[in-house]
C-alpha cells in the first residue's frame, strides 16, 4: 500500500507526466465529494499545477456549475472532444457539457463507459494531473474507470458519521480490488461554526475520517469544516479555494498535502 500511496504522490510531482487520473470518490452521495474536486484543482492550478477534471458523476454532474463554466460548450477536433478552460485555470470536461440541461440522464452501461471514455482520452494537452469525479457508490461508472483507465490514486471522500463511514470503506475496498491506491481519506462537513455565536458544533460528529483511516491503514489527508460560506460561494461557481477566504483553507490545506 505505501508503496502505491507513494507511485500516486510520485504521480503528482513528476513534471514530465503529461496526464494522471486521481479519482474522487465517495461511498454515497451528499458528501462533498464534487465540491472538493473543484476545490482541490483550483488550489493545485494556484499552486501552479497544470489540472484538469473530468466530471464523471452522471447522476449530478456539478462541476460546470461549480467551475462557473456552464456556459461553456467543449468543441471536438476530428473525434476528438477538447475540454473548456474554466476561469480558476483548471480545464474541464463534464457529463453536464454533454447532454441537455435538465434532462435526466437514463443511459446503460455501455453507453456511460462510451461517454467516460471520450472525457478521458479529450485532448487535455499538457494536463498534468486530471482530477476524476465519480459518481457516488461502487456502480458501473466506477468500474469502468478503476478497470479501463486506471487511475494512479484515489482520494475518498466522507462526512464523520457512521452511515457514511461504512459507505466509505465499501468504497475503498472496491479501489483496493482494482489495486488502485488509496492517497487517502478527507473529512467533510465536521466543525460548524455557528455565524451568530461563533459556537463549533459537529452535526454529523467530529473525528470519525480520522479513526476510519487508521483503522484501514490509509492516509488522513484533512478535515473541511461544515461552513455556511463554502454552500454559498459554491452555489455561485466561485470555489473558495480561489480566493483567500479563510474558508477556503482548508481545501487549499489538503491539496498541498496531496502535492507535497
Ligand atoms: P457530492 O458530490 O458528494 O454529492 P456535493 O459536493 O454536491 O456532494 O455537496 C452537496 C451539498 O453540500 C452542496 O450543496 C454543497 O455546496 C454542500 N457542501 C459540501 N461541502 C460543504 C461544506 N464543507 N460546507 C458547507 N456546505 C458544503
Amino acid at each position: 500500500r505505501v508503496e502505491g500511496v507513494e507511485t500516486a504522490r510520485v504521480a503528482l510531482m513528476a513534471d514530465k507526466v503529461t496526464r494522471r487520473i486521481i479519482a474522487v470518490g465517495s461511498g454515497k452521495g451528499g458528501v462533498g465529494k464534487s465540491t472538493l474536486t473543484a476545490n482541490l484543482a483550483v488550489a493545485l492550478a494556484r499552486m501552479g499545477r497544470k489540472v484538469g477534471v473530468v466530471d464523471a458523476d452522471i447522476y449530478g454532474p456539478s462541476q460546470p456549475m461549480l467551475l462557473n463554466a456552464s456556459s461553456m460548450k467543449p468543441q471536438a477536433r476530428e473525434k476528438t472532444l477538447i475540454p473548456v478552460e474554466s476561469e480558476f485555470g483548471v480545464k474541464l470536461l463534464s457529463m453536464g457539457q454533454l447532454i441537455e440541461p435538465g434532462k435526466a440522464i437514463a443511459w446503460r452501461g455501455p453507453m456511460v463507459g462510451s461517454a467516460l471514455g471520450q472525457m478521458i482520452e479529450a485532448d487535455w494537452g499538457d494536463t498534468e494531473i486530471l482530477l476524476a469525479d465519480l459518481p457516488p457508490g461502487t456502480g458501473d461508472v466506477q468500474l469502468t474507470m478503476l478497470q479501463k483507465f486506471r487511475p494512479a490514486g484515489a482520494v475518498i471522500v466522507t462526512t464523520p458519521q457512521d452511515l457514511a463511514l461504512i459507505d466509505a470503506t465499501r468504497a475503498i475496498d472496491l479501489f483496493r480490488q482494482a489495486q488502485v491506491p488509496i492517497v487517502g481519506l478527507v473529512e467533510n462537513m465536521a466543525g460548524y461554526v455557528c455565524p451568530h455565536c461563533g459556537e463549533i458544533s459537529d452535526p454529523f460528529g467530529s473525528g470519525g475520517a480520522e479513526a476510519a483511516a487508521r483503522a484501514l491503514g490509509e492516509d488522513f489527508l484533512g478535515r473541511i469544516p461544515l461552513a455556511m460560506a463554502i454552500r454559498i460561494d459554491s452555489d455561485i461557481g466561485q470555489p473558495p479555494a480561489a480566493n483567500n477566504q479563510p474558508h477556503g483553507q482548508a481545501f487549499t490545506t489538503v491539496a498541498e498535502g496531496l502535492s507535497a
